[in-house]
């Protein structure tokens, strides 16, 4: 019966690391899959998680099972790390998902539960995984523009324009910081006007969330999440622990659903816990139990903070140098937004032609779209990838 299959499109970040892996060049540059690097290009175990694990290995008793919404213990430490007091603890539904991924998966899931209609407003461009899950469950896409080719920044009239077509019952999916993959953001006077939207015509956010603490800093990079959920009757956020804690294989993320009251939140919990049931049962909670420990214990979050301050400070420094490298060489300040974007990525904004021609010739290796990972350079290689950016004529 298998044979009745369709062949699936292979993704295109994992061939390019394949394709990387092959190239004989000792000058190459990785600047495509979306982990964090250090200088050394490692991507280290947080000091944080080693000793939580240490913890851990002296101290758990059982791995029985947990809850169908993992253990509530991680719920509250999330929910207050990224709504902090924006709004009413127990208005917040929530449920441990396998990565962030996996909760936007049962956000999409929750959203065609209670609208099979539901459209969901996607921007364009946004991480390609939120397009092959919603073509996947069969839930109808609409795109609303958002990156301006000319500044590189945010189309903003244009942005607001298209989520004004939104509707009560439809979904718009926001990037709630560190946009993937352009690293242009809102700021906040924008918004509030994305909030006047919303409230405008009745549509249900839904922010993903996958960077908090890569952009401007951990509240910084939540404020735009919290003003949203303290401003309309109910949203969706699906937050990702899989960067911020460097645990990316350990599947570890959140689903929330903010609603006006605590009866409503009922009916979301045991909707999430039924979704949960229904699609994998119980939560991974090994990289939850840690995420809990460090945010419950004052010296391992201390440190968890200190090492993430520097995550985020190096891949500023990166831009800043990559941004003055470039109007150096170039003589123009056309590069002056790579300083602006914040988070992992930068869209480059050039052609796929031009992306291939830093492939073949100089072995710089970055996502077809243009989007280089920042984390991806090291002081050295800054200059390496402004000659090459300039040599081929972006
Ligand atoms: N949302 C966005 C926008 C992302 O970039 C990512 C990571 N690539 C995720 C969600 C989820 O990541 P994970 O499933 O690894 O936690």
């Amino acid at each position: 019966m298998f044979e009745t299959l369709k062949e699936q499109p292979a993704d295109k970040i994992l061939m390019l690391m394949q394709a990387y892996k092959e190239d004989p060049r000792d000058t190459k540059i990785d600047l495509g899959v979306g982990v964090y690097k250090d200088t050394s290009g490692n991507t280290p175990i947080m000091r944080a998680i080693k000793a939580a694990e240490g913890k851990l290995l002296e101290t758990e008793t059982t791995k029985a099972y947990t809850g169908l919404a993992g253990d509530p213990g991680f719920s509250d430490a999330m929910v207050n790390l990224v709504l902090g007091d924006a709004v009413p603890r127990d208005t917040v539904a929530a449920a441990a998902t396998p990565g962030g991924t996996g909760a936007v998966r049962q956000g999409f899931d929750m959203i065609r539960s209670a609208n099979p209609q539901a459209r969901v407003f996607v921007s364009d461009p946004t991480w390609p995984n939120h397009l092959s899950i919603l073509k996947h469950m069969g839930i109808e896409m609409v795109p609303y523009r958002y990156f301006d080719d000319e500044t590189r920044g945010v189309a903003f009239d244009a942005m607001l324009e298209d989520i004004g077509k939104a509707k009560k019952g439809d979904v718009v999916l926001l990037h709630g910081c560190c946009h993937n993959p352009t690293g242009a953001n809102l700021n906040m006077s924008q918004w509030k006007e994305v909030v006047a939207s919303l409230q405008k015509t009745g549509a249900t956010p839904m922010i993903d969330i996958a960077y908090q603490g890569f952009g401007d800093g951990l509240d910084a990079d939540a404020a735009a999440t919290r003003l949203v959920a303290s401003s309309v009757p109910e949203c969706l956020i699906a937050a990702s622990c899989s960067k911020n804690f460097g645990i990316y294989r350990e599947r570890t993320g959140l689903l929330m659903a903010v609603s006006q009251d605590a009866s409503a939140r009922k009916l979301n919990q045991g909707t999430l816990n039924y979704l949960n049931r229904q699609n994998f049962s119980f939560p991974p909670d090994h990289g939850a139990r840690l995420v809990t420990m460090i945010l419950s214990d004052d010296s391992l979050r201390a440190d968890w903070m200190a090492e993430l301050e520097e995550m985020r400070t190096l891949m500023l420094s990166l831009r800043e140098q990559l941004a003055s490298e470039l109007q150096r060489l170039s003589g123009s300040d056309r590069f002056g937004f790579i300083a602006q974007h914040r988070g992992m990525f930068s869209r480059l904004g050039t052609t796929p032609e031009m992306v291939e021609k830093l492939r073949a010739d100089h072995g710089i290796y970055m996502v077809g779209d243009s989007r280089l990972n920042i984390a991806g350079l090291n002081k050295n290689t800054v200059p390496i990838l402004a000659k090459a950016i300039v040599d081929v004529g972006i």
